[in-house]
């Protein structure tokens, strides 16, 4: 670790909430529904000092639910954070846990409050690299040097209507690995896979994402099905929650690896999955659950246990900024994810812009994410903002 123990305490003086909506065009198709417009929530940490630190809240879905997000994190977070003096951000994770444990009972929403909690941790985390001079990538790891290792990414959310296409600009970008949306039904799915492979030829790395489409027969049918194509993993092809059985049979009776974990949410969840021969991937989403405290910790085991860890991101870009220095930190082979599809607010709310070098992003040693939201080119797209 690049950090005292002592450089982790921290108190906050002010949390401000951003909610942005941009449209999205064309629409994002997935298996499950199809999103007109782009949100994202970002939450701002300040210490006394004046100090900042950034983070994203996952708000995909529902479609309206972002301003909801919002709204819990201003009001709940708020008088955990604010005057409170925290030994380090897992303790300050552990205790946003715990406080909010019934709650999450009582409202029905543990995802939401896990949510918060997790984008509010990256918040923190980037505070505490930023006021200590280090980017977070070097002050979450024992790695050296002034820029990280290569992060190799992959273009995601390629739609079913005409996914070459996309994936032909992508490759122009110098995007290497490419990631198709399944569940569309065996001949549409058939073709799309076909005509991706024509684009971007026989030994470019090539995924696919069902997003809980399928039965378990379903599954394994296309599993076999889709073998010829050459497949580095088939992604939630059932839905998250069946039981591990269920996925470890899947695993084991078609030939593909399979890879899941953006609807794991919890240390117990991950420590089964990564135990589990069933998933190949870990795919944490560090805004939806654990932030940076919560996600190193799934990345490491997964690591230990021969996995790999490829960071789920489909929002703004602080979180994509913040998945990079994860996957950084963790190293091992694998990807981080990129959302293939125009989003101004991935663009704009992290900015400078990374570049690709050979179908990897490289960080420098800029303290924290490196990173700030463009809030003045953003301006259209804000929602709300909610100060303290
Ligand atoms: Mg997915």
């Amino acid at each position: 670790m690049h950090h005292a123990a002592s450089s982790l305490a921290f108190e906050v003086q002010r949390l401000d909430v951003f909610v942005f909506r941009a449209p999205a065009d064309p629409p994002v198709q997935t298996s499950f529904g199809t999103m007109r417009d782009r949100p994202a929530v970002l939450l701002r940490v300040t210490d006394a000092a004046g100090v900042s630190g950034w983070g994203e809240i996952w708000c995909n879905f529902p479609i309206v639910g972002a301003e909801h997000r919002a709204r819990m994190a201003a009001y709940y977070l708020r008088p955990q954070l604010e005057g409170q003096r925290w030994d380090s951000p897992q303790s300050c994770f552990r205790a946003l846990n715990e406080a909010f444990a019934v709650l999450a009972i009582q409202c029905g929403e543990p995802g939401t409050l896990h949510q918060i909690v997790a984008g509010v941790d990256v918040a923190l985390w980037d505070m505490l690299a930023r006021r200590a001079g280090q980017p977070l990538w070097r002050f979450i790891s024992d790695r050296e040097g002034t820029v990280s290792a290569p992060i190799p990414v992959y273009a995601s959310g390629l739609n079913p209507t005409a996914p070459e296409q996309l994936a032909a600009t992508k490759l122009a970008e110098g995007y290497r690995a490419f990631k198709l949306k399944v569940g569309f039904g065996a001949a549409r799915d058939e073709t799309n896979l076909r005509a991706m492979r024509e684009v971007i030829g026989p030994d470019a790395p090539f995924m696919v994402d069902a997003n809980q489409a399928w039965t378990l027969e379903q599954a394994l049918q296309a599993g076999h099905a889709m073998e010829r194509h050459g497949l580095g993993w088939l992604e939630e092809p059932m839905r998250a929650d069946a039981p591990l059985p269920d996925w470890e049979r899947l695993a084991s009776a078609q030939p593909l690896a399979l890879a899941g974990g953006e609807n794991l949410a919890g240390t117990d969840a991950f420590d089964a999955f990564t135990a589990s021969p069933a998933l190949s991937v870990l795919q944490p989403d560090l805004g939806k659950w654990g932030g940076i405290t919560g996600c190193l910790a799934v990345g490491r085991l997964a690591m230990e246990r021969g996995k790999l860890l490829c960071p789920h991101w489909l929002g703004g870009g602080i979180g994509l900024t913040a998945s990079f220095h994860l996957k950084a930190a963790v190293g091992g082979p694998g990807y981080v994810e990129v959302d293939a599809n125009p989003n101004p607010l991935r663009d704009l709310l992290a900015t400078p812009p990374f570049t690709l070098h050979d179908g990897a992003v490289l960080l420098d040693a800029a303290p924290g994410l490196g990173v700030e939201p463009d809030l003045l080119a953003t301006r259209d797209f804000l929602v709300s903002v909610a100060g303290t």
